[in-house]
């Protein structure tokens, strides 16, 4: 019998799902908002664990083209002081497959060949056990009903209210996001700081962050602690880390998170006193994207409804330290297999509660790890952050 299966959102978790159901030649329904693939920027590198994403991708038949495509020497991590010493300099063994890294575009490209994506279908809404299965609503007013609908729609889900009520909160960590391209011709001494892979500083309650994506270009990450409005409301600097040398007065009238310039200057303030080569990273920085971090609360379930179900960051957005899309592409995977197996709809339904317990389990762990590693990386005690890393790079 073939299901009537949906799936919103073109996202690493979507695409898996819809690939390996494609692969048992099951028919899916791939709904994306997004107008067409290269709508927005895809966002920075992947690093795909052997035992989470790249099992997904052995699942999906595409292990091979994954290792063709994937750089292992991203694996590389730097630390540098404040002051630029080096502090950790580690480099992957030249077999080493652990986590090797690949642009989200190489990846959604590799995801999506086969597929027949329905671009510009924006869902507002998932109504479960209408008549004729789950009911789907689209921007445009039009709607379709489908015996399963699976949200793959990312940290601001559609989906999610049809099963739970839970809503993503802000950690008290922010981000803001630039990067650099032609590092190695433009910027050859930021590229050797860089290196091959990831480099990191870590101040008190701050980071900068700098990840090699391929093509020399390079994405730089600046994490600090404030209160969500540190941009708009002077009177907020007090959470702020550097609270001595205080943000340019610009701040005081409000940071236009478009302006460039000032986004520039008011980054340069909150980390002055850093050695002159790593500011070098937001001084040749393009444009700054302002992204929050946000997440649902640790171990997020529901109650079961049958002919819906969520799965990566829909089901539990966690601070992104390299197990969201891993996650979201391994429960695809497994979900599709689970499916493509079921028979009946009663099978069906059976199925989908036995893929939720699997999920919660382990995406618990995870955002337990990843919650706890925020704390660590972004927190008082700069030494916390190296531990952290001393804990998880092999010796
Ligand atoms: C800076 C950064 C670095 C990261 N690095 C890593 C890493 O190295 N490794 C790792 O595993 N994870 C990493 N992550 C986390 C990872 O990006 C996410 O966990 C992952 O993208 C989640 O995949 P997803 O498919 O669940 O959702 P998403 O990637 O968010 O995809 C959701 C899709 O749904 C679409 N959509 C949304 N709403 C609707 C709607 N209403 N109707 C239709 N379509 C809709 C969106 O357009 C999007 O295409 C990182 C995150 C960040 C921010």
């Amino acid at each position: 019998m073939r299901h009537r299966i949906a799936v919103i959102g073109g996202g690493p978790g979507g695409l898996t799902f819809a690939r390996v159901l494609h692969r048992h030649g099951h028919p899916v329904t791939v709904l994306e908002r997004d107008p067409s693939p290269d709508a927005r920027p895809p966002g920075g590198t992947l690093d795909l664990q052997e035992g989470l994403g790249q099992r997904a991708l052995d699942k999906a038949g595409l292990a091979a083209e994954f290792h063709a495509l994937s750089r292992p020497e991203g694996q590389a991590m730097r630390i540098l002081d404040t002051d630029g010493t080096v502090l950790r300099d580690w480099r992957p063994r030249p077999d080493d497959r652990a986590n090797p890294e690949i642009d989200r575009r190489q990846l959604r490209d590799l995801l999506l060949d086969p597929l027949d994506v329905q671009w510009g279908r924006g869902v507002t809404e998932v109504v479960p056990g209408a008549e004729d299965g789950a009911l789907v609503r689209f921007a445009d007013g039009r709607q379709e009903t489908f015996d399963l609908v699976i949200g793959a729609d990312g940290a601001w889900s559609r989906t999610r209210p049809a099963v739970s009520s839970a809503t993503p909160h802000y950690t008290g960590v922010t981000s803001v996001e630039t990067s650099i391209d032609d590092i190695d011709t433009r910027h050859p001494d930021l590229a050797r700081l860089v290196g091959d892979g990831s480099m990191a500083v870590y101040g008190v309650n701050g980071s900068l962050v700098a990840q090699r994506n391929s093509g020399g270009h390079v994405k730089v990450y600046a994490r600090f602690r404030a209160p969500l409005d540190w941009h708009t409301d002077p009177d907020r600097h007090l959470g702020l880390m550097n609270q001595d040398a205080g943000l340019d007065a610009g701040l005081d009238a409000g940071l236009d998170l478009a302006d460039v310039e000032a986004m520039r200057s008011s980054l340069l303030a909150l980390f002055d006193g850093w050695a002159a080569p790593v500011l070098d990273l937001l001084r040749h920085g393009t444009a700054f994207a302002h992204r929050p971090i946000y997440v649902l609360p640790v171990s997020h379930t529901w109650a079961h409804v049958p002919g819906v179900t969520l799965l990566g960051d829909a089901a539990h957005l966690m601070p992104p330290l390299g197990a969201g899309a891993n996650l979201a592409m391994l429960e695809g995977a497994e979900l599709a297999e689970s499916v493509a197996a079921a028979p009946g709809p009663g099978d069906l339904d059976e199925a989908v509660r036995a893929f939720e317990e699997q999920m919660w389990a382990r995406a618990g762990k995870w955002a337990q790890i990843t919650a706890a590693g925020l704390e660590r990386l972004v927190s008082q005690d700069p030494a916390e952050a190296i531990a952290v890393w001393d804990e998880v790079q092999p010796s």
